[in-house]
């Protein structure tokens, strides 16, 4: 025989993990607006800015660190030997490949030495 007893008629056995979430979210939503009622809202604000910085500055960080990565490196051919390698804009370097000392400028590798440097004309005097 079955009977149910009034003021008790929320069932209890099975399906009890189902409002266990709601239950969460209803006490999470009652201090909250429990803080604010009391005038702690700046809390509870400043609680969603910590937890939305917290989330933010790590994506933001990473993209920009990326956007930071693909401004200051460069990728073009070695004018010697025509090589394809990644650079910094700031600084001079050396082809990986024939070891020509390299600048970057307008985003092509450009050598060191000024042409002509080399070809110096050597006049003995006498
Ligand atoms: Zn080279």
């Amino acid at each position: 025989m079955k009977y149910y007893t009034f003021g008790n008629n929320f069932p209890n056995g099975g399906g009890g993990d189902r409002w266990s979430g709601v239950r969460f979210w209803l006490t999470t939503m009652l201090v909250f607006w429990a803080f604010s009622a009391i005038g702690l809202g700046w809390l509870v604000n400043s609680f969603f800015i910590l937890i939305g910085l917290v989330t933010v500055v790590p994506v933001v960080a990473f993209f920009g660190l990326q956007w930071w990565i693909k401004r200051s490196i460069v990728t073009a051919d070695c004018p010697m030997c025509d090589t394809t390698f990644n650079a910094s804009r700031s600084s001079q370097f050396q082809c990986p490949n024939c070891g020509e000392p390299l600048q970057e400028q307008q985003n092509k590798f450009v050598r060191l030495t000024p042409p002509g440097t080399i070809d110096v004309d050597v006049q003995v005097v006498e």
